[in-house]
């Protein structure tokens, strides 16, 4: 179940994997991207981290949506922004991680128009989800997932400008998420 003790310590957590990784993210977004993602996911979370995160979850939830939507940029800072604006409503009515996931992924998915296996941050969203709703999602399944992101093509964002040469690359968006998914773990969510 998320607390607002859990949700802080996600968040903590989360920042401090972003601006560990963050040249990492960059990179894996230059053969298929523009090699910002570490770069733009580091400004949402120097923001988060800024921020006041006191109050219930969806103040918390509100506070970290209105950072990253103001600060990350590219197509990933709505997405995520819109990610957290929907757990923020969902957390209204409940705590349930796979609740508040499912309509965070709800979310993207309508905000971006992309669907699962267009290789893209629902490639780690859905089956992560999925995973959730059955027990114990592990640090392995994240990575395995987000390695998965290698054979698909590119058919949403501006990986799918390279075409067949995204094949056989992490999608960026897809390892940020990973992170996110396991600071949850590690958080006790
Ligand atoms: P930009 O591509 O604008 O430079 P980022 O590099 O920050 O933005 O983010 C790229 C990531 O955003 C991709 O790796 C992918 O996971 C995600 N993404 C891009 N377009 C979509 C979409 N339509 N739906 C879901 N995720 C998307
Ligand atoms: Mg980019
Ligand atoms: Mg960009």
């Amino acid at each position: 179940m998320f607390t607002p003790d859990n949700l802080r310590e996600t968040f903590k957590r989360f920042n401090q994997k972003i601006q560990d990784k963050k040249e990492y993210l960059s990179e894996l977004d230059t053969p298929i991207g523009d090699g910002d993602h570490g770069n733009n996911m580091g400004r949402g979370m120097d923001a988060v981290s800024a921020a006041d995160l006191s109050g219930d979850l969806p103040a918390i939830f509100k506070t970290v949506a209105m950072a990253l939507i103001g600060k990350v940029g590219g197509a990933s800072g709505p997405l995520y922004g819109t990610a957290m604006m929907e757990m923020m409503k969902a957390s209204k009515e409940s705590s349930d991680p796979a609740t508040l996931l499912t309509a965070a992924a709800e979310g993207i998915k309508k905000r971006g128009g992309a669907q699962q296996g267009e290789k893209t941050m629902l490639d780690l969203w859905i089956p992560a989800i999925d995973v959730v709703k059955n027990g114990a999602l592990t640090e392995a399944k994240l990575q395995e997932l987000a390695e998965k992101t290698k054979d698909i093509k590119a058919t949403k964002g501006r990986a799918s400008y390279v075409g067949d040469r995204s094949i056989g690359h992490i999608d960026p968006g897809a390892m940020s998420s990973a992170y996110l998914f396991e600071s949850m773990i590690e958080a006790g969510v």
